[in-house]
């Protein structure tokens, strides 16, 4: 295994850069957290000096009256990276295999080998293909499910790729599956989600009890830097994740920005209206200037090029302009660029337009 690449040193560019640094890298929110989470985090620092609730029994309270589920369907996590690495860790083991599509989310095969698991990188959708350019082949992973799979790794919408696959999909894809294989959701974007046709994988939950399903409060609610996600899976599941997990892994802090931002359903609105009107603006300005740009259901934008695209991440990066180089993924000629405010959406097509024309498609 290889240690997870931060790519640039980011404490390092806001130094040299100041404000004028536009970070698209990471897909984070740029409006920062609801001001009601943060006051709600403020007022919790006085409570640093004791360990958190184990239980997170407060959030759980709040997950479940708002996802319409059990308390006992929760597990809470430090971010979702860390429940995902938890199911694999549970789950899987050095006789079993895991499943998921090439192109999807990087944190799949990590859990996966992390687990000794033989990982299943299953190709994915060809990229010509009008629906979904290299998205999840529900068909093929299915085929691909062998006696030892545990668990199948889906990301809807997927990141790097911006791709999804409808309810009607899943629903098809969870019916052929194996009972005894856990098919995870990764569902850290569905905040974002509106598309026809696709709402969450959480509809299925009382049908499937192998279905697990991840969220985040890293992207729409914008408390990346918390690190806290939750799952909901059958209370069996939960039961065996909870006896691996760590007992205070999820901070103080943390739960209390997290609830206070479930709470603050109009901030959520806005923000998701902000993202959707500043993504499809940022769309159409680049494929204005000939870049190819998948369409998306989340806040970032995956771009291919005619060419391998380093150069040009090259440029925009001594323009203190960050977006995430593909070339990790298999995608050396794709830039993913989060949508930024205005302002730093503005740097990057200006920056951009000082390109030469060769990198264009
Ligand atoms: C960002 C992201 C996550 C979330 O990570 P956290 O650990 O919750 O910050 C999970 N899955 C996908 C697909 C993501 O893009």
């Amino acid at each position: 295994m290889r240690a997870y690449d931060p790519g640039h040193d980011l404490p390092a560019l806001r130094e040299a850069f100041g404000a004028s640094l536009a970070e698209l890298g990471s897909n984070e929110n740029p409006q920062g957290p609801s001001p009601r989470a943060l006051k709600a985090m403020r007022a919790a620092l006085a409570g640093a000096f004791r360990y958190p609730d184990p239980r997170g029994t407060l959030l759980k309270r709040a997950l479940a009256e708002h996802l319409k589920v059990g308390t006992e369907r929760i597990v809470l996590g430090n971010g979702s990276h860390e429940l995902l690495m938890l199911l694999a860790q549970s789950f899987a083991d050095a006789r079993h295999s895991v499943a998921f599509s090439r192109f999807g989310f990087a944190v799949f095969p990590i859990a996966a080998a992390a687990a000794g698991a033989a990982a299943l990188c299953v190709p994915a959708l060809p990229r010509g293909d009008a629906g979904a350019p290299f998205g999840h082949d529900l068909d093929a992973i299915t085929t691909a499910i062998r006696r030892d799979t545990r668990i199948v790794y889906l990301a809807n919408p997927n990141n790097p790729t911006g791709t999804w696959f409808t309810d009607a999909a899943l629903e098809r894809f969870l019916e052929r599956a194996p009972r005894d294989v856990l098919v995870v959701v990764d569902e850290a974007y569905q905040e974002y989600v509106e598309a026809p046709g696709l709402t969450t994988a959480l509809g299925f939950a009382a049908r499937f009890p192998n279905l697990v399903v991840t969220r985040t409060f890293s992207k729409a609610y914008a408390l990346a830097g918390m690190r806290i996600g939750y799952l909901v899976a059958h209370p069996t599941v939960v039961e065996v994740l909870e006896r691996l997990r760590e007992s205070f892994n999820v901070n103080h802090i943390a739960l209390a920005g997290a609830a206070e931002a479930l709470r603050d359903k109009p901030w959520l609105a806005k923000a998701r209206a902000f993202n959707r009107a500043e993504r499809e603006w940022l769309r159409g300005e680049l494929l204005e200037r000939g870049f190819r740009c998948l369409p998306s259901q989340t806040n970032f934008l995956l771009c291919v090029l005619a060419h391998k695209a380093d150069a040009l991440e090259r440029h925009l990066f001594e323009r203190g302009v960050i977006v995430r180089p593909m070339g990790g993924y298999g995608l050396p000629r794709a830039l993913r660029i989060g949508v930024g405010s205005r302002v730093e959406n503005r740097r990057l097509l200006r920056a951009m337009d000082s390109f030469g024309q060769a990198g264009r498609r």
